[in-house]
C-alpha cells in the first residue's frame, strides 16, 4: 500500500509518519516540499498533480491553517487551506479510487448545551476557522471519494509549545494563574489520533463501506482550568520547581480573555461511533497527558 502523508510537520502529522509507517510505502510532504511533488495548500490545483504523480492508495491530510484567531482577518486563506485544498484532495482521491483520511474540528458546532454531541448533531460554527473547516468536511463528503473525517478537539503534542509546557513555564515564575473554566472538552493527544487513523485504517481498506465522519477525542473531560490545575499538581508531586499555590489558580470566564475567533463552551464530543464501528478503546485525557508529561519533563533527580 503506498500512503501520501500532507502537513508531514504539523503535531498531527509528525505522529502520523510513525504510526502509518507499518501500513505501507509513505510519501510524507510538507508546505516547503521541493518540486515536483508540491504540498503547498495556498496552491489546489498543484496538489493534483502531486497526487496524480504519487498515486497513493490513501491520502491523509494533516495540513491546515489552525491559527484560530489569524483565520478571523485573513478567511480567505483560511478557506483556500481547509476548504478548497481538501475539496481537490477529495477529488482526487475519487478518481484514483483512493481513500481520503481528513480531520476537522469540534469548532464546526456552535458548544451550546452541556451534553456531548454526536456526528450528527447540526453544526454552526462561531469563527472562520470553524466555516472553513465545515466547508472543508462538505467537499470531501461531497466528492464521493471513500473518505474518514475524524473531528477531534484540544490536540497537544510532546513537540514543539503546548498549553500543558506554557502552564507549566508559568507556575514556574508567577505566584497567581487565572485560567478559563467554562469551556469544556476534552485533550487529545496527536500521538493517540495518529494511532487511532492507523487502526482505522487498515480496517477501512478491508471495509471501505465504514468510511463516513467521527468523533475523535481522548475519554474524559474537562475545562483548561482543570487541564492547568491536573498539570501542575503533576508537577508539583514530582518535585519540579512550582510557585502558585494549589489554591491560586484562579477560574475565570472566557470573556476574560477576549479573542478574535468565538471558541464554544461545549466542545464535548460522543466518540460511540469510532468506538462500536472500529472496536476501538479511546483511553481518559489524563493518560495522553501524563505521558506527553513524563516525556518533555525530565524529573529532578
Ligand atoms: P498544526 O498546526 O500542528 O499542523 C498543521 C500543518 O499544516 C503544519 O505542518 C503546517 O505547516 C501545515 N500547513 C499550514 N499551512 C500550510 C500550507 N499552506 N500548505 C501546506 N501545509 C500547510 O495542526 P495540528 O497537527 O494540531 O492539526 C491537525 C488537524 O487537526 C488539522 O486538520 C486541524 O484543523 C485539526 N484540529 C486541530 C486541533 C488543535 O487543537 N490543534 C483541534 C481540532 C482539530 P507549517 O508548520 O510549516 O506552517
Amino acid at each position: 500500500m503506498r500512503l501520501l502523508l500532507l502537513g508531514k510537520g504539523g503535531q498531527v502529522g509528525w505522529e502520523l509518519q510513525r504510526a502509518l509507517a507499518p501500513l505501507g510505502e509513505v510519501v510524507a510532504l510538507d508546505f516547503d516540499s521541493p518540486a515536483p511533488l508540491a504540498a503547498d495548500f495556498t496552491q489546489p490545483e498543484t496538489l493534483a498533480a502531486t497526487v496524480r504523480a504519487v498515486r497513493p492508495d490513501v491520502i491523509v491530510n494533516a495540513a491546515a491553517h489552525t491559527a484560530v484567531d489569524k483565520a478571523e482577518s485573513e478567511p480567505e486563506l483560511a478557506r483556500t487551506i481547509n476548504a478548497t485544498a481538501p475539496g481537490v484532495l477529495a477529488r482526487e482521491a475519487a478518481a484514483l479510487g483512493a481513500t481520503l483520511v481528513h480531520y476537522s474540528t469540534d469548532y464546526v458546532f456552535d458548544g451550546s448545551g452541556s451534553e456531548p454531541r454526536d456526528e450528527n448533531a447540526p453544526t454552526a460554527p462561531l469563527s472562520a476557522y470553524g466555516r472553513t473547516k465545515l466547508e472543508g468536511e462538505d467537499a470531501i463528503r461531497a466528492s464521493g471519494c471513500t473518505h474518514l473525517i475524524l473531528r477531534t478537539s484540544w490536540v497537544y503534542a510532546a513537540r514543539g509549545g503546548n498549553f500543558a509546557r506554557t502552564m507549566l513555564k508559568l507556575a514556574a515564575e508567577r505566584d497567581k494563574l487565572t485560567v478559563i473554566d467554562d469551556q469544556h472538552g476534552a485533550p487529545t493527544g496527536a500521538e493517540l489520533l495518529a494511532d487511532v487513523t492507523a487502526l482505522c485504517l487498515q480496517k477501512l481498506r478491508l471495509q471501505p463501506v465504514l468510511g463516513g465522519t467521527y468523533h475523535a477525542v481522548a475519554a474524559g473531560e474537562t475545562t483548561w482550568h482543570g487541564y492547568a490545575t491536573h498539570v501542575i499538581a503533576w508537577a508539583r508531586e514530582r518535585g519540579h520547581p512550582i510557585k502558585v499555590a494549589a489554591d491560586a489558580i484562579a477560574a475565570v470566564p472566557t470573556s476574560a480573555f477576549p479573542t478574535p475567533a468565538r471558541r464554544p463552551l461545549n466542545s464535548r464530543l460522543d466518540t460511540r461511533k469510532l468506538r462500536q464501528t472500529f472496536g476501538l478503546h479511546l483511553p481518559d485525557w489524563r493518560v495522553g497527558v501524563d505521558r506527553m508529561l513524563d516525556e518533555v519533563h525530565k524529573t529532578p533527580a
